[in-house]
C-alpha cells in the first residue's frame, strides 16, 4: 500500500478544508471496509486520507414521527439492527443491515460509508430509496441536500462535489398502512453481495393500489427506482396479473451485466419473479 497522509479533524469543516487541500486525491474513512480493500488492493491511490472517527456525535441516531429517522455519518451497521426506532418504524432498513456481510463488517461498515461507496450491489440504497430518504452534505461552500435517489452517480461513483462530506441521512417515517419487503439474492447465505436486489413499498387501499414504490439494484450502474413497474400498478386494481406486468416493466427499466456472479439473462428472470413476489408479500 502506498504511503498517505491520515488526518484526524475534530469538526466537518475541518474535515472539508484537508479534503480540499488535497483536492480529488484524499478521501474521508468511515469504518474502511471498502476503502482499505480497494487501497490494500491499490485499486485507489491516495494522498490523504481523512477519518471522521474523531469528530463529536456523528455516531447518534435520533427519531421522531415528525422529523422521521436520522443516522448519523458514523453510524454502523450494528446500530441499526440494535435500534428500537429502526425496528419500529423501519424493517427494510434493519432488513438491509440482517443482511450485510459478518458481524465485524456490521460492527464497523457505516451505512453512510455504504450509499458513499455506490455500489450498485450494495444493501443500503435500496430501502433508502423505498423510504425517500435525503443525504445531507457540508462542503467548502456550505451544506445541501441531495435526495438519495441523486447520490449515485455510476458503478461507485457518487455526486459528491469534491471536498464535500455525507454528514447525516435523514429517512421520513414511511407512508401509514404502507408495507414492504427487501430480497438480497445472492449466492451465498453470508458475506456475499446481491446477484440482484428488489424492494417494494406498497400501500393499497379498497383493493387498488394506492401508493406503490419498487427499487431495484445489481441490474445497472446504480441503484434506482423502477417507475415504469410502479406506473403500472398505480390506481389499478389488485390481481396477479397486473403484477406479472409490473415485473416485466420492471425488468425492461435494467441494464444488468454479465459476471462472476451471473448472467445478464438471469438477473432479467430474477428481477421479473422478485419483483411479482416482493410486491405480493408486500400485500400480505
Ligand atoms: C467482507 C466484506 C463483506 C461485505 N459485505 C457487504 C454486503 O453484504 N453488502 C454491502 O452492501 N456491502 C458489503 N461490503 C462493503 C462494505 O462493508 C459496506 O459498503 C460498508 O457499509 C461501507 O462502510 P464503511 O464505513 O466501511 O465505508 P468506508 O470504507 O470507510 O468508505 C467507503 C467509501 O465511501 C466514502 N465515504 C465514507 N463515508 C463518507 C462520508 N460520510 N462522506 C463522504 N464519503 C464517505 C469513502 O471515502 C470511501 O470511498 C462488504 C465488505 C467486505 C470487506
Amino acid at each position: 500500500m502506498k504511503d498517505f497522509e491520515l488526518y484526524e479533524p475534530k469538526s466537518i469543516e475541518e474535515a472539508c478544508r484537508y479534503l480540499a487541500r488535497h483536492r480529488g486525491r484524499a478521501r474521508v474513512l468511515a469504518g474502511g471496509t471498502d476503502l482499505l480493500v480497494e487501497l490494500k488492493g491499490g485499486r485507489v491511490k491516495l494522498a490523504a486520507v481523512v477519518s471522521l472517527k474523531s469528530i463529536k456525535g456523528l455516531n447518534k441516531i435520533t427519531y421522531t414521527r415528525k422529523e422521521g429517522l436520522r443516522i448519523g455519518a458514523m453510524v454502523t451497521w450494528t446500530q441499526l439492527l440494535d435500534s428500537k426506532p429502526v425496528a419500529r418504524n423501519y424493517p427494510l432498513l434493519r432488513k438491509a443491515a440482517e443482511k450485510m456481510g459478518s458481524i465485524q463488517i456490521r460492527n464497523v461498515g457505516t451505512l453512510a460509508g455504504n450509499i458513499s461507496h455506490a455500489s450498485p450491489a450494495a444493501n443500503g440504497p435500496i430501502p433508502l430509496l423505498l423510504y425517500e430518504a435525503e443525504c445531507m452534505v457540508e462542503g467548502p461552500k456550505g451544506k445541501r441536500v441531495i435526495p438519495v435517489e441523486k447520490v449515485f452517480g455510476g458503478v461507485q461513483k457518487n455526486t459528491l462535489r469534491s471536498a464535500e462530506v455525507l454528514t447525516e441521512i435523514r429517512v421520513p417515517t414511511p407512508p401509514p398502512g404502507a408495507n414492504g419487503t427487501y430480497y438480497k439474492f445472492a449466492l451465498r447465505r453470508a458475506m456475499d453481495l446481491a446477484v440482484v436486489g428488489v424492494g417494494a413499498l406498497v400501500r393499497a387501499k379498497n383493493g387498488v393500489f394506492d401508493d406503490v414504490r419498487v427499487a431495484l439494484g445489481s441490474v445497472g450502474p446504480k441503484p434506482f427506482r423502477a417507475k415504469r413497474a410502479e406506473k403500472v400498478l398505480s390506481g389499478k386494481m389488485i390481481g396477479d396479473q397486473l403484477i406479472r406486468e409490473a415485473g416485466e416493466a420492471a425488468a425492461s427499466e435494467c441494464a444488468p451485466i454479465t459476471d462472476v456472479r451471473a448472467s445478464k439473462e438471469y438477473r432479467i428472470e430474477l428481477v421479473k419473479e422478485l419483483t411479482f413476489r416482493a410486491i405480493k408479500e408486500s400485500l400480505s
